[in-house]
């Protein structure tokens, strides 16, 4: 559309010119990590469905089940009539998996944090934000309209400095539990030590822990043995749990304020019974089939290995014990030809560049799943290895 003000065709031309348009590819069939693209067998290396649960069958009844039995829609926001017996359950099921008192449910993870961070803090407040935060929430931070300190990513010291100065009555640090664009599990017993010094709350984004880490996929917080009145655990439920959603889980009454406050949770169509049916069973796979968390670190060590041998020269495994596995290659030329020339041979590999990810460390994302074989690990090798020579 272009009129005098809205020239948005040219915005959309810089944007290209820029190399910062973003496509969508579409994607005709799923089947674990093998993908059906433009009528292309593709192997994926991009979802987050770490735990290959995104088709289980006994989840897929669970959906089946609960649409026949609950029907579609919710009909309303949870605090009118949306809020149904299986969502209910879902929440105390997913209480009593991460070991906290009590949990909320929300149809997403985006405005989950979005919800939660202004119903916990707002003007006069204080929030601490590690560097490397995910979007929603440092949209979550920006829109409480507390003050906001930012803190080098993953820097306890400097954060142990900014809540130190810090006047306000209230202080929340949020912080990803793994951080989603290089794998690394942030210092999360130091960070709560100092939150229980300085009697602030801190917030976990545990999206790429939740299912993965920990004893039964229990979570970051669970591995660490972090308990505290003074932690407040979120996790996403589209990722390792395969279907769709987030939830909040800490004190009974630090979820019952969210649940009065957070407007994303007040104010919006509760997800639908059915995804809370399937959710249920998710989280029983996730507890039961250990498997899958076993096979994913065989997956991890036999990736590291082979790149320890066969990644072209100044590429850089980045450390990592989670699922998440980024090759860091600096340039974003670099990086999107590799991104190519990996998709010419059937692989697919997200390059992630700028400003997602610090100036010049353009990087290719591998995730890993469960639904992955060591054979398919080993393609990825070899692909890679070739891309040196
Ligand atoms: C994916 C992600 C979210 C958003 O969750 P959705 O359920 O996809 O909206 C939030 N936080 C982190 C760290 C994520 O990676």
């Amino acid at each position: 559309m272009t009129t005098q003000a809205w020239d948005l065709d040219a915005d959309l031309a810089a944007l290209d010119a820029a190399h910062l348009l973003r496509k969508r590819r579409v994607v005709e069939r799923y089947d674990g990590a093998r993908l059906t693209v433009d009528g292309r067998a593709m192997l994926a290396f991009c979802s987050n469905d770490y735990l290959g649960l995104a088709q289980h069958p006994a989840i897929v009844a669970a959906a089946r089940d609960g649409a026949a039995r609950w029907g579609l829609g919710a009909t309303a926001s949870p605090l009118v009539c949306g809020h149904s017996a299986a969502h209910e359950a879902l929440e105390r099921e997913l209480a009593a998996f991460v070991g906290m008192p009590r949990a909320l449910y929300f149809y997403a993870g985006f405005p989950a944090n979005v919800g939660i961070v202004p119903a916990l803090v707002g003007r006069g407040d204080a929030v601490f934000s590690d560097a490397l935060n995910h979007a929603c929430l440092i949209d979550g931070a920006r829109l409480s309209r507390a003050e906001l300190g930012v803190y080098a990513h993953a820097d306890v010291a400097a954060l142990g400095r900014l809540l130190a100065a810090s006047p306000a009555r209230r202080k929340l640090v949020i912080t990803d539990a793994v951080f989603s664009m290089d794998g690394a599990i942030a210092p999360l017993r130091e960070m709560l030590e100092l939150c229980e010094e300085h009697d602030a709350l801190l917030l976990i984004d545990d999206a790429h822990g939740f299912g993965v880490l920990g004893p039964e996929g229990r979570g970051t917080a669970a591995m660490l043995g972090l308990r505290s009145p003074h932690l407040v655990y979120m996790a996403t439920l589209g990722k390792a749990a395969g279907v769709a959603g987030a939830f909040v889980a800490g004190e009974a009454s630090t979820v019952e304020w969210i649940m009065q406050r957070a407007r994303s949770y007040i104010f919006a169509t509760a997800a639908p019974a059915l995804i809370a049916e399937a959710l249920r069973a998710s989280v029983k796979v996730i507890a039961e089939e250990s498997w899958r968390r076993e096979h994913l670190q065989a997956l991890v060590a036999r990736l590291r290995e082979g790149c320890a041998r066969a990644l072209p020269a100044g590429w850089r495994l980045v450390p990592s014990s989670t699922p998440i596995q980024p090759i860091v290659i600096g340039d974003n030329a670099t990086t999107l030809a590799a991104m190519a020339a990996l998709w010419q041979q059937g692989l697919w590999v997200p390059a992630i560049r700028p400003p997602t990810v610090p100036e010049g460390t353009a990087r290719l994302r591998v995730s890993l799943s469960a639904a992955h074989s060591l054979d398919d690990v080993d393609r990825l090798i070899r692909a890679l290895a070739a891309l040196a020579g």
